[in-house]
Protein backbone atom coordinates (compact mmCIF):
# COMPACT_ATOMS: atom_id res chain seq x y z
CA UNK A 1 0.00 0.00 0.00
CA UNK A 2 1.30 3.13 -0.76
CA UNK A 3 2.51 5.83 2.51
CA UNK A 4 -0.45 8.49 3.18
CA UNK A 5 -0.05 11.50 1.61
CA UNK A 6 0.13 14.38 4.10
CA UNK A 7 0.14 18.31 3.61
CA UNK A 8 1.06 20.35 7.32
CA UNK A 9 -0.37 23.67 6.66
CA UNK A 10 1.08 26.44 8.76
CA UNK A 11 0.03 30.13 9.43
CA UNK A 12 3.70 30.75 9.82
CA UNK A 13 3.72 33.95 11.33
CA UNK A 14 4.97 33.66 15.01
CA UNK A 15 8.21 32.85 14.45
CA UNK A 16 9.06 35.62 12.02
CA UNK A 17 7.97 38.36 15.02
CA UNK A 18 8.19 36.22 18.06
CA UNK A 19 11.60 35.86 19.31
CA UNK A 20 10.57 33.20 21.64
CA UNK A 21 8.50 31.21 19.21
CA UNK A 22 11.27 31.61 16.96
CA UNK A 23 13.55 29.81 19.52
CA UNK A 24 11.32 26.82 19.72
CA UNK A 25 10.57 26.31 16.09
CA UNK A 26 13.81 27.82 14.24
CA UNK A 27 12.51 26.13 10.72
CA UNK A 28 8.65 26.73 11.55
CA UNK A 29 6.26 24.81 13.52
CA UNK A 30 5.37 22.78 10.90
CA UNK A 31 8.54 21.31 10.09
CA UNK A 32 8.70 20.31 13.62
CA UNK A 33 5.69 18.23 12.71
CA UNK A 34 7.07 17.00 9.58
CA UNK A 35 10.05 15.97 11.32
CA UNK A 36 8.34 14.16 13.77
CA UNK A 37 5.51 12.83 12.06
CA UNK A 38 8.40 11.43 9.14
CA UNK A 39 9.23 8.49 11.59
CA UNK A 40 5.59 7.12 10.99
CA UNK A 41 6.15 6.17 7.08
CA UNK A 42 3.87 9.50 5.80
CA UNK A 43 4.56 10.49 2.61
CA UNK A 44 4.53 14.63 3.99
CA UNK A 45 4.45 18.04 2.93
CA UNK A 46 4.04 21.46 4.00
CA UNK A 47 2.20 24.38 2.84
CA UNK A 48 2.16 27.83 4.38
CA UNK A 49 -0.20 30.69 4.58
CA UNK A 50 2.30 33.23 2.61
CA UNK A 51 2.55 31.07 -0.41
CA UNK A 52 0.75 31.13 -3.73
CA UNK A 53 -2.97 29.79 -2.87
CA UNK A 54 -1.75 29.40 0.17
CA UNK A 55 0.29 26.34 -0.54
CA UNK A 56 -3.25 24.40 -1.34
CA UNK A 57 -3.36 24.54 -4.77
CA UNK A 58 -6.24 22.27 -6.17
CA UNK A 59 -3.62 20.06 -7.18
CA UNK A 60 -1.96 20.04 -3.98
CA UNK A 61 -5.27 19.19 -1.90
CA UNK A 62 -6.29 16.57 -4.67
CA UNK A 63 -2.78 14.40 -3.64
CA UNK A 64 -4.05 15.12 0.23
CA UNK A 65 -4.94 12.18 1.95
CA UNK A 66 -4.92 13.95 5.09
CA UNK A 67 -4.36 17.96 6.13
CA UNK A 68 -3.33 19.26 9.25
CA UNK A 69 -3.86 22.79 10.01
CA UNK A 70 -2.82 25.22 12.82
CA UNK A 71 -3.36 29.16 12.33
CA UNK A 72 -3.96 31.83 15.00
CA UNK A 73 -3.59 35.33 14.39
CA UNK A 74 -4.27 35.68 10.47
CA UNK A 75 -7.21 33.10 10.13
CA UNK A 76 -9.28 35.82 8.37
CA UNK A 77 -6.16 36.56 5.51
CA UNK A 78 -7.15 32.62 4.47
CA UNK A 79 -9.50 33.14 1.78
CA UNK A 80 -12.51 31.80 1.13
CA UNK A 81 -12.27 30.69 -1.84
CA UNK A 82 -9.64 28.24 -0.56
CA UNK A 83 -11.56 27.28 2.70
CA UNK A 84 -14.35 26.47 0.12
CA UNK A 85 -11.59 24.39 -1.78
CA UNK A 86 -10.74 22.30 1.62
CA UNK A 87 -14.16 22.15 2.25
CA UNK A 88 -15.00 20.35 -0.59
CA UNK A 89 -12.16 17.76 -0.33
CA UNK A 90 -13.11 17.11 3.24
CA UNK A 91 -16.94 16.13 2.09
CA UNK A 92 -15.11 13.88 -0.84
CA UNK A 93 -13.50 12.11 1.90
CA UNK A 94 -9.80 13.73 2.54
CA UNK A 95 -8.93 13.95 6.51
CA UNK A 96 -8.64 17.25 8.56
CA UNK A 97 -6.91 17.42 11.67
CA UNK A 98 -7.22 20.77 13.36
CA UNK A 99 -4.87 22.04 15.74
CA UNK A 100 -5.16 24.07 18.85
CA UNK A 101 -6.01 27.82 17.73
CA UNK A 102 -6.97 25.94 14.54
CA UNK A 103 -10.94 26.30 16.38
CA UNK A 104 -11.50 29.65 14.93
CA UNK A 105 -10.24 28.74 11.35
CA UNK A 106 -12.61 29.06 8.70
CA UNK A 107 -12.62 26.04 8.06
CA UNK A 108 -12.93 24.27 11.55
CA UNK A 109 -16.14 27.03 12.00
CA UNK A 110 -17.36 26.02 8.03
CA UNK A 111 -17.36 22.74 9.08
CA UNK A 112 -18.57 23.00 12.23
CA UNK A 113 -21.56 25.48 11.87
CA UNK A 114 -21.02 27.32 15.52
CA UNK A 115 -18.86 29.63 16.97
CA UNK A 116 -16.06 27.65 18.50
CA UNK A 117 -14.91 30.00 20.99
CA UNK A 118 -13.53 29.06 24.29
CA UNK A 119 -12.27 30.39 27.43
CA UNK A 120 -8.50 30.77 27.67
CA UNK A 121 -5.59 32.16 29.93
CA UNK A 122 -1.80 32.03 29.21
CA UNK A 123 -0.69 31.07 33.17
CA UNK A 124 1.94 28.32 32.06
CA UNK A 125 -0.68 25.77 34.03
CA UNK A 126 -0.10 22.29 33.97
CA UNK A 127 -2.16 20.10 31.57
CA UNK A 128 -3.17 16.60 32.18
CA UNK A 129 -4.95 15.14 28.79
CA UNK A 130 -7.06 12.20 29.91
CA UNK A 131 -7.93 9.32 27.63
CA UNK A 132 -11.86 8.81 28.04
CA UNK A 133 -12.11 6.53 24.86
CA UNK A 134 -8.88 4.24 25.13
CA UNK A 135 -10.75 1.54 22.72
CA UNK A 136 -10.55 4.13 20.13
CA UNK A 137 -8.24 4.43 17.16
CA UNK A 138 -6.62 7.76 17.98
CA UNK A 139 -5.82 6.09 21.67
CA UNK A 140 -3.78 3.44 20.53
CA UNK A 141 -0.44 2.99 22.76
CA UNK A 142 -0.99 5.75 24.93
CA UNK A 143 -0.67 5.87 28.84
CA UNK A 144 -4.03 6.52 30.98
CA UNK A 145 -3.16 10.13 30.27
CA UNK A 146 -0.51 13.06 29.13
CA UNK A 147 0.91 15.69 31.18
CA UNK A 148 2.06 18.73 29.53
CA UNK A 149 3.86 20.58 32.32
CA UNK A 150 3.11 24.13 30.97
CA UNK A 151 -0.19 25.42 29.05
CA UNK A 152 -2.52 27.65 27.92
CA UNK A 153 -5.66 27.14 29.41
CA UNK A 154 -8.47 26.47 27.34
CA UNK A 155 -11.59 25.79 29.18
CA UNK A 156 -15.66 25.29 28.70
CA UNK A 157 -17.83 25.83 26.80
CA UNK A 158 -16.42 25.02 23.73
CA UNK A 159 -19.27 26.57 21.06
CA UNK A 160 -18.72 23.01 18.96
CA UNK A 161 -21.28 20.40 17.75
CA UNK A 162 -21.11 17.27 20.50
CA UNK A 163 -18.78 15.04 18.66
CA UNK A 164 -19.44 11.92 17.30
CA UNK A 165 -16.91 10.69 19.54
CA UNK A 166 -14.57 12.43 22.68
CA UNK A 167 -11.92 10.92 22.95
CA UNK A 168 -9.39 13.59 25.11
CA UNK A 169 -10.15 15.66 27.97
CA UNK A 170 -8.04 18.21 29.54
CA UNK A 171 -7.65 19.24 33.22
CA UNK A 172 -5.99 22.13 33.89
CA UNK A 173 -4.28 23.63 37.29
CA UNK A 174 -6.32 26.68 37.59
CA UNK A 175 -9.60 24.50 37.49
CA UNK A 176 -11.13 24.56 34.04
CA UNK A 177 -11.96 21.22 32.06
CA UNK A 178 -11.76 20.98 28.32
CA UNK A 179 -12.88 18.58 25.25
CA UNK A 180 -9.96 18.03 23.56
CA UNK A 181 -9.59 15.21 21.10
CA UNK A 182 -13.13 15.74 18.86
CA UNK A 183 -13.82 13.63 16.03
CA UNK A 184 -16.37 14.34 13.79
CA UNK A 185 -17.50 13.16 10.55
CA UNK A 186 -18.35 15.75 7.59
CA UNK A 187 -19.74 14.18 4.19
CA UNK A 188 -17.24 11.18 3.58
CA UNK A 189 -14.43 12.94 5.22
CA UNK A 190 -13.30 12.67 9.14
CA UNK A 191 -12.49 15.70 11.14
CA UNK A 192 -10.25 15.91 14.46
CA UNK A 193 -9.51 18.60 16.81
CA UNK A 194 -7.02 18.12 18.89
CA UNK A 195 -6.40 21.16 21.63
CA UNK A 196 -2.64 21.13 22.56
CA UNK A 197 -0.16 23.33 20.53
CA UNK A 198 0.29 26.93 21.48
CA UNK A 199 3.22 28.38 19.67
CA UNK A 200 4.88 29.82 23.13
CA UNK A 201 5.50 25.70 24.20
CA UNK A 202 7.51 23.19 22.44
CA UNK A 203 4.44 20.57 22.12
CA UNK A 204 4.92 20.39 18.39
CA UNK A 205 8.47 18.81 19.23
CA UNK A 206 6.81 15.69 21.77
CA UNK A 207 7.08 12.66 20.45
CA UNK A 208 3.89 11.71 22.55
CA UNK A 209 2.61 13.99 20.77
CA UNK A 210 3.33 12.90 16.68
CA UNK A 211 2.17 9.69 17.95
CA UNK A 212 -1.79 11.07 18.62
CA UNK A 213 -1.23 12.74 15.99
CA UNK A 214 -0.16 9.49 13.57
CA UNK A 215 -2.91 7.67 15.59
CA UNK A 216 -5.35 10.70 13.90
CA UNK A 217 -3.91 10.96 10.87
CA UNK A 218 -4.14 7.11 10.33
CA UNK A 219 -7.79 7.31 11.72
CA UNK A 220 -8.91 10.37 9.34
CA UNK A 221 -7.82 8.90 6.28
CA UNK A 222 -9.85 8.08 3.25
CA UNK A 223 -11.61 4.89 2.80
CA UNK A 224 -11.76 5.45 -0.97
CA UNK A 225 -14.90 5.37 -1.99
CA UNK A 226 -15.73 6.20 -5.33
CA UNK A 227 -17.71 9.99 -5.65
CA UNK A 228 -21.28 9.13 -4.35
CA UNK A 229 -24.07 9.38 -6.33
CA UNK A 230 -26.72 11.93 -6.07
CA UNK A 231 -29.14 13.47 -8.01
CA UNK A 232 -32.18 12.56 -10.46
CA UNK A 233 -31.52 8.81 -11.24
CA UNK A 234 -33.25 6.24 -13.31
CA UNK A 235 -35.08 3.53 -11.90
CA UNK A 236 -33.20 0.26 -11.74
CA UNK A 237 -34.09 -2.57 -14.17
CA UNK A 238 -35.85 -5.29 -13.14
ZN1 LIG B 1 -2.58 29.37 21.94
Amino acid sequence: MNPLRVTIWHEYRHEHHNDKVAGIYPDGMHQALAAGLAPHGFDIKTATLDEPEHGLTQAVLDETDVLTWWGHIAHEEVSDEIVDRVQERVLNGMGLIVLHSGHLSKIFRRLMGTGCMLKWREADEKERIWVVDPAHPICAGLPEYIEMPEAEMYGEHFDIPPPDALVFVSWFEGGEVFRSGCCYQRGQGKVFYFRPGHETYPIFHMPIVHQVLANAINWARPVGNPPMVRGNIPQFMR
